[in-house]
Order: C-alpha cells, then structure tokens, then sequence
C-alpha cells in the first residue's frame, strides 16, 4: 500500500469527519476501516422490517450544534423534533397513578438540580447513586439519565463523567436514519473496507501501521477505534503505549443500550406515534419503548447497563420474547397476535466496537483528557469518547474527529 501523510483508522462518524478535514487541509491519507462498512456505530438498515432502521444512533441530538442537523435538512430528510417525556409509566404490570407519575418527573428534575450544584471534592464518592441517596430521589430518577441515556448503571457512572456531559435537547428524529445520513456524509470518500489495522509501529519515522493487506507509512495517525477495541489490544502498539495512554482505554469501558423493536401491526395498542412508555420493574430490568415512531408498525423497546449486557448474553429470542411478554402484560394477551417481526441489537458482540459507548469509571473521568493527548506528536485519538459535552453522541464524534485532524494538519504543515 502507498505511503500517506495521515492514517486513519475507522470510517464511522469520528474517521469519516477527520478524513474530510485531512483531505481539505490538502494531505494524503488512508481510511482503514475493520468492517464491510462505513458508518461504525452509525448503521441504517431496512433488512429487518423494510423501512430504515437505525440498528444505532437515531436521536440527532443538541440539533442546534450537532452538524448533521442542517444536512439533514438540507437534504429534505423526515425530521420530527422529540425530546423525551414519559408520557405512560408502569410499575411492572401496573400502569402509574398521577400522583407517581408527578412524584417520578419530579425526581428526575431533582436529580438534575442536584447535579448542577454538587461540586466533586478530591476523595468524595463519585458515584451517581452516592448523589442520588444523599437527595433520596428514588432510582426510577436515574432510569433515563443512567442505564437509558448513559448506557450505564447508577453505580457506574461519574458524576464528573456525568455533569461535564451537556444536555442533549434539542433532539429529532429522522425518518430517512441517521446511519444513512452518515453514510451520506461519507459517500465520495475512498475507504479501504474489510481492513483492520493489527499493529502500529511507532518507533520508526512517523508510523507504520499493519494490515493483512500490507503496510502503510505516514507521517501521523487517527485512531478512531472505541477504547473498548483498544483495550482488548485489537491494535498493537509497538513499542508498547505510555501507560497514561493505555491505562485510560480501562478506565473509559462501554457502557451498553440494546434495541429490541417489535413490529406490531393492526392497533396502535391506544398509543401515539412517538410517545414515550416506561415500565419501571426491580433489580434495573427497566425497559423503554418508542412507540410507533413516524406511524410506523413499530413499538422500539430499549434496556440500557447491565440489564442490556445480560440480554446481549441471553440472546435475541429471548430478548424478543421478554419485550412481546412485557407488552402483553399491560395491553393484554391479544397483543401477540399482532406481533410479527422482531429483532435484537448486538453491540457487545461487535468485534470492533464492543459495546454502546463509553462512560468513564467513577473516579477515572480525567481519562478522557489524558487520551485527547497525542502521544510522540504521531499518534492522536478520536471519536465519541472524546467529544468534550457531546460525548457518547454521532454529533460529538464527528467535530472530536474534525478538531483532531485539524491539529494533525497544523503540526505537519509545521512539521
Ligand atoms: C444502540 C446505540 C444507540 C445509539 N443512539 C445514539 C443516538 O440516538 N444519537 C447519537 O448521537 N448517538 C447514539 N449512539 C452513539 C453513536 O452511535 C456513537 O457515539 C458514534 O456513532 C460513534 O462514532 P465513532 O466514529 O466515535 O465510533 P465508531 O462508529 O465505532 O467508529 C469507529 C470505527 O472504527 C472501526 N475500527 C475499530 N477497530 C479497527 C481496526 N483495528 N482497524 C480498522 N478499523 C477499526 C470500527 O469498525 C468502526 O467502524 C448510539 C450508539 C448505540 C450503539
């Protein structure tokens, strides 16, 4: 393979945005992505029920910043502007009264109060459950803000993490899917797919990085890659990376969503397109639906944290049936005759993603600084994990990769 100036490895929403910018800024470059794709965690497929189904990202989230947003537009993609409001709450099999469903939203409002005024001291519990027992706001408050948003658990979380992570409204959904529009986003750039990089070589002028189909020299590298892939030593480093470096692969693990959409058709079940059901259980088997979004034949059921690793272990049939069975037990036995194709989400057994996105250890937050460091000026990281207020989202991944590689070009311009 040629040489380049800039290597980049991974063409989802983080690579794809550098390569733009390394080819803007006039350089040559690489773009080596594992899969037979583009998109990474951005991924659009109608297979499943023959209309686009975003398998991973869908919200457009912080639409005002996120730069798909006017894309979309501009491409008269189906837009519906949809922040999230539980509008039908369930205690197991038991729909909410009023009252509890005030007392939730209450305690969810209360959560956020408390995060914007508690300031971390050095040796506190930073832990989001410790913030969350010091203001007895019961669990259900963190459904959302933890295993649904955050992928993550209560217990998991960083409140560092957590509060430095911005509020995501304004948030829409797009018909067309967002995995689509990343790919959109992509389309004229020269991918060489089905290429995972083994080993990056760094003890050499620039860098070598090794494939199965040869070895490319450059002057620099992107590394898109998520730190779970980085820290299962997907890729090598020789010689082996400083342990600021490596060390901060563990402390920033994926947290897990997984989508169980069910397509039910006949009734909408007494529901609105687009409205937002929670059924509360115990032990974090919480489960959220998208209902019927865009009057589509679907019902999206979601489980985030630990809940969705152990679905993931439990496999698809099973996940499916929990979901119809879940259904059944509020809007009756009826309901399974209108059940017709289902599916499951598989990100943790993505080789070269594992899992849904990253959430820093309690504790370990100033990981995501120490990784935005390149290191020996030649090797830079990029994507989600390291998108300042907008981590864990496809927006955020895109501008981290887009300011990295404009670092990258300032330094060899120089260089
Ligand atoms: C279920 C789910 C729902 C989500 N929902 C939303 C949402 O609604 N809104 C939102 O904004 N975000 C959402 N996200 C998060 C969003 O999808 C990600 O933040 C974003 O797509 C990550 O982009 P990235 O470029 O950082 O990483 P990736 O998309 O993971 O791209 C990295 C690429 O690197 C490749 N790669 C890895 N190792 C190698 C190697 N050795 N050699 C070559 N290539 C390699 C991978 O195959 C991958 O394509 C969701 C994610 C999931 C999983």
């Amino acid at each position: 393979m040629d040489d380049v100036d800039v290597v980049i490895i991974g063409a989802g929403s983080a690579g794809l945005a550098a390569a733009k910018t390394i080819r803007a800024a006039g350089l040559s470059f690489k773009l080596l992505e594992a899969m037979g794709r583009v998109g990474g965690r951005a991924w659009t497929s109608d297979q499943h029920f023959g209309v686009p189904f975003d398998i991973g990202c869908a919200w457009l989230h912080a639409a005002d910043r996120n730069p798909y947003f006017p894309e979309a537009e501009a491409a008269g993609w189906t837009l519906h502007h949809h922040d999230m409001n539980v509008d039908h709450l369930y205690y197991r099999k038991r729909k909410a009264s009023e009252a509890e469903e005030a007392e939730m939203k209450a305690a969810d409002a209360r959560l956020f109060e408390l995060l914007a005024a508690h300031q971390v001291e050095e040796g506190d519990d930073d832990r989001l459950s410790a913030l969350l027992a010091k203001g007895h706001a019961p669990r259900a408050a963190a459904t959302f803000a933890g295993p649904m948003d955050f992928g993550a658990d209560e217990d998991e979380i960083s409140i560092r993490d957590f509060q430095a992570a911005a509020d995501l409204d304004p948030n829409y959904f797009s018909k067309e899917g967002f995995g689509a529009l990343v790919a959109h986003f992509g389309a004229d750039l020269p991918v060489e797919l089905s290429t995972p990089v083994r080993k990056i070589l760094w003890d050499v002028p620039g860098v070598a990085c090794v494939t199965d189909r040869g070895t490319i020299r450059a002057r620099a590298v992107i590394v898109t890659a998520s730190p779970a892939v980085l820290a299962f030593e997907e890729i090598e480093f020789s010689p082996a990376l400083p342990d600021t470096h490596f060390g901060a692969f563990f402390d920033l693990p994926m947290g897990m969503l997984t989508k169980l959409p069910v397509e039910i058709r006949g009734t909408r079940l007494g529901l609105q397109p687009f409205d937002d059901l929670l059924i509360e259980r115990l032990a974090r088997h919480d489960i959220y639906f998208l209902c019927f979004p865009f009057d589509l034949d679907l019902m999206v059921g979601f489980v985030g944290g630990d809940f969705a690793w152990e679905m993931s272990a439990a496999g698809e049939a099973a996940g499916i049936d929990f979901v119809v069975d879940r259904l059944c037990n509020i809007f009756g036995a009826d309901t399974r005759k209108h059940v017709a194709r289902a599916m499951m989400t598989n990100w943790g057994g993505e080789r070269f993603v594992r899992g849904a996105y990253a959430a820093a250890r309690p504790g370990r937050s100033e990981a995501r600084a120490a990784l935005m460091q390149p290191v020996a000026e030649k090797i830079f990281f990029a994507g989600e994990h390291l998108a300042g207020p907008l981590i864990q989202t496809c927006g955020g991944a895109r501008l981290s990769g887009e300011s990295v590689a404009r670092q990258v070009a300032a330094l060899l311009a120089i260089g």
